[in-house]
């Protein structure tokens, strides 16, 4: 049976009411008896199929009914109602999460999946995914084993001083853990006393990992942090609410621009369980401001024996300095300073897979290991396999295997040359394009002035303002994520893959066509 709902009563003349047009529309059951849609069927499924026509034909009543189609018109919509039906179903079972070409320049994009995984991690997701694996299983002893074992090795390699090597010992002028933790004299439970003794393990984010910490050492008691850090991150994440269902107690002290080391010390009573610090990570307090330094808690912290800990957000785990930003702490900056414990993302600067770790004092990371949320915050075989296979590039020093920190490391030169050749390809009558200087930024909660100097592309188009062409943008397949500013387009390839240049030219020269 071919496609027969076309040429239907093709003899009349005069002009079809819409009630004459109603009766032309075909039933759901015959469509559904048509060779075209029984093919359909076969590769996406009846129910599927019988989905996708019912939009079609309302679509169809709705334009008779607003007598926006006469019979010629009918006839036509109803001789391509095949593939109008294919259509509808390939919208329908196509993918929602989808890849998009990031042209902001904003590296660790929350909006936009944060840090893409290297090609290890990804490899070793799929072989991880397709497979049994010894996840839980030791396979020395042939019995059951941890899954945190899998990381934990590399970061106690990573956040090893002796292995991280002499010099960078005292950079940035702090003192290596164990001198530090020397003079503690043990006091605290909290102390560590060898550098050895570094343990990690993963959760499910960083937000999961603060309110491990919290909870584990300090429900029912007080956690005292400076007014200048009670900060909100995304919207979903604040510390007071964090605190609030971890069941410890917040202790506000000093005030919005000015803490001092000495608020802390008249805060702390026999109920206080810890001293907690909180990277800003999204804005800055400039101008009269006070904050104690790192080394001041910590020396207050081993005074009165109470745990130190640091919710840094980022994390880095190799020196930002290295490409000109100064101002945010590594995770091996704050255990040398002598932080107890330190909470951190997987898929911000570490540039890893979406998880939270908790890195410090062995003893206090065995007590969140055994807290029964622990289980209920734990996270899956593929998060450990991408994890691992990112430390796995730290331990090897292969940082241009870690997508982000690639990116972090091209230089304005070698973007602006990239920028240049795109906008030679590009640039017609109806298209300008222009190479200017601009900033690229960390994001992810890195400090917000943490930019990295750019070169960017400007577009405008003739016939499209701003926002349209960065509209159309966005319906390109795949979607072309752009900035805004001052009524043009602006490109930044920083973060754009090499390889998506090509795309690129393509959505834009279809757009201007
Ligand atoms: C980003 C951030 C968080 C939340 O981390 P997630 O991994 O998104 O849960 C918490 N604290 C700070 C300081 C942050 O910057």
């Amino acid at each position: 049976m071919h496609w027969p709902f076309s040429s239907w009563d093709n003899l009349r003349v005069k002009t079809a009411s819409p009630s004459e047009l109603f009766r032309k529309l075909p039933s759901v059951d015959d469509l559904m008896r048509a060779a075209e849609l029984s093919a359909l069927a076969a590769s996406y499924g009846h129910e599927s199929v019988v989905e996708a026509v019912r939009p079609v034909l309302a679509r169809l009543r709705q334009e008779i009914a607003s007598g926006l189609l006469d019979e010629k018109a009918l006839d036509l919509a109803l001789s391509g109602l095949p593939a109008a039906i294919e259509n509808e179903l390939r919208q329908a079972l196509r993918y929602s999460l989808r890849p998009v070409i990031n042209a902001t320049g904003v590296i660790l994009h929350t909006n936009l999946g944060r840090a893409p995984l290297g090609n290890a991690a990804i490899e070793h997701i799929r072989e991880t995914a397709a497979s049994y694996s010894n996840l839980e299983f030791d396979l020395g002893a042939g019995e059951r084993g941890k899954r945190d074992a899998h990381v934990d090795r590399l970061f106690r390699k990573l956040l090893d001083d002796e292995w991280q090597g002499a010099s960078h010992t005292n950079s940035a002028g702090l003192r290596p853990v164990e001198k530090l933790r020397a003079g503690s004299g043990g006091t605290a439970e909290a102390a560590v006393s060898t550098r050895a003794a570094v343990a990690t393990i993963a959760v499910n984010n960083n937000a999961a990992a603060v309110l491990l910490a919290l909870n584990t050492l300090a429900e029912g008691g007080e956690v005292i942090v400076s007014r200048g850090e009670l900060v909100e991150i995304g919207g979903s994440f604040r510390i007071p609410d964090v605190m609030t269902k971890s069941g410890a107690i917040l202790r506000e002290v000093g005030t919005t621009n000015r803490t001092r080391t000495s608020d802390f010390e008249r805060a702390i009573t026999e109920r206080t369980r810890l001293l907690l610090r909180v990277h800003r990570s999204n804005f800055e307090i400039t101008g009269f401001t006070e904050q104690p330094s790192t080394a001041e808690l910590v020396a207050l912290a081993r005074k009165r024996g109470i745990p130190l800990i640091e919710d840094l957000g980022s994390g880095a785990l190799f020196d930002l300095r290295s490409v000109g930003i100064s101002c945010e702490p590594g995770v091996l900056d704050s255990l040398r300073s002598g932080v107890d414990i330190v909470t951190y993302s997987g898929d911000k600067l570490l540039g890893g897979p979406q998880a939270g770790l908790i890195s410090g004092s062995a003893e206090l990371v065995r007590r969140m290991r055994s807290n029964s949320l622990f289980r209920a915050l734990r996270v899956d075989k593929l998060i450990y396999a991408a994890l691992e296979a990112t430390l796995l590039a730290y331990v090897r020093r292969d940082h241009n295997a870690i997508p982000t920190l690639r990116m972090m490391r091209l230089t304005k030169n070698e973007i602006g040359e990239r920028a240049e050749a795109l906008s030679a390809r590009i640039a017609t009558e109806k298209l300008k394009a222009e190479v200017v200087d601009g900033e690229s930024l960390l994001g992810g909660g890195a400090a917000p002035s943490s930019v990295l100097p750019t070169r960017l592309l400007a577009l405008t188009c003739d016939g499209l303002s701003a926002n349209e062409l960065a509209a159309q943008l966005r319906t390109a397949d795949p979607p072309i994520i752009a900035r805004v500013e001052e009524g043009r387009v602006l490109l930044d390839l920083r973060t754009v893959f090499p390889e998506q240049d090509i795309a690129l030219a393509a959505a834009l020269a279809r757009i201007v066509r």
